[in-house]
């Protein structure tokens, strides 16, 4: 996978987010930034415990704030840098808000399943099942950074591997 230096940026910042929402309660250590032009119209990271919202993950608080900062609920032509793949959910909201790319660090083969919501189903499939041609899911972008925030870097072997043992 080819990523330019911007992508790189945005990586670090989504990480960045990660680690402020490990640090405050209620949060958690997944952060997201939307990016649109090479500006930031949208970032967070997961506030499901501070908000008492199961809907709270990074990515939709992200877009939640660049559609208020927009005043527009199409992200067109935006890119949406998560530390963890999206889940179902947030795939899906991705697709609605028209959004044109997805990269993610972190992929569910890189951490404990319970991050996931179903065995079987991939975002890919979403995505490739919504009618939607035009946004493109990238992941493994510093990805040993972003798995780290999720299990110790030393420990860090593919839950695939975890589950034949
Ligand atoms: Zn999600």
């Amino acid at each position: 996978m080819a990523w330019n230096n911007e992508d790189a940026t945005w990586m670090r910042r989504a990480i960045e987010l990660a680690r402020q929402g490990e640090a405050q309660p209620g949060k958690n250590p997944i952060g997201c930034v939307i990016v649109r032009d090479g500006v930031v119209i949208g970032e967070g990271c997961n506030e499901v415990g501070l908000r008492h919202d199961p809907t709270a993950h990074a990515e939709i608080v992200s877009m939640r704030r660049a559609g208020q900062k927009l005043e527009c609920h199409e992200l067109r032509d935006a890119v949406l840098y998560t530390t963890l793949q999206p889940c179902g959910m947030c795939t899906m909201a991705s697709v609605w808000a028209k959004i044109g790319r997805i990269v993610f660090g972190a992929g569910r083969d890189d951490v404990h399943a319970m991050y996931f919501e179903d065995r079987h189903l991939d975002t890919v499939d979403f995505i490739r099942d919504a009618f939607r041609k035009d946004l493109s899911l990238e992941g493994g972008l510093m990805v040993r950074e972003c798995a780290a925030l999720y299990v110790p870097p030393d420990a860090h072997v593919p839950y695939s591997e975890q589950f034949n043992r």
